[in-house]
């Protein structure tokens, strides 16, 4: 191999394995930053929001997704992190608590979500704070909006 085949084997070596995890890394960093004000998204606190046409969009914080969604109107679903699984939930299964604890400094955000009420009770004991119920529960003008079943054509015709 000439010094001038092994250095084009090199340049394609760059570009058929460098690229594609360059834009890999590059895509990464991209989906781990907060959609409303482009801080870090720390896993456990992440929150999504799912519009209708099924593009989603990432948060920091409970109140980033909040204040974005205030500017973009009702979304289809709203995905938050347990914070003791890192699994995310859909917020109308999730226990929310508003402690002392704040969870971004940036935003002042003190609401945390859990998967289950023993976690939410287990934070309260350690740290203070209450369980958020009714139209206290983030997103909760939006869940009393949807239905989960479609509105029966019967009952609206035998209204009229
Ligand atoms: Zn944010």
């Amino acid at each position: 191999m000439t010094r001038r085949q092994a250095a084009l084997a090199a340049v394609w070596l760059l570009v058929v394995v460098g690229l594609p995890c360059l834009g890999h890394f590059w895509r990464q960093r991209r989906a781990s930053r907060c959609a409303f004000d482009g801080l870090a998204i720390t896993p456990i606190y992440r929150v999504k929001l799912v519009d209708q046409s099924g593009h989603s969009a990432e948060f920091c914080c409970l109140e980033c997704a909040l204040r974005w969604q205030a500017t973009r109107g009702p979304v289809e679903q709203v995905w938050v992190t347990d914070e003791i699984s890192g699994q995310q939930i859909l917020s109308q299964d999730a226990i929310f608590v508003r402690s002392p604890v704040v969870t971004t400094p940036a935003t002042g955000n003190a609401v945390h979500a859990f998967a289950t009420t023993a976690d939410a009770q287990r934070h309260i004991r350690a740290s203070g704070g209450r369980i958020l119920l009714g139209p206290g529960r983030p997103f909760a003008a939006q869940q009393q909006s949807r239905t989960p079943y479609p509105q029966s054509k019967s009952a609206s015709a035998t209204s009229e």
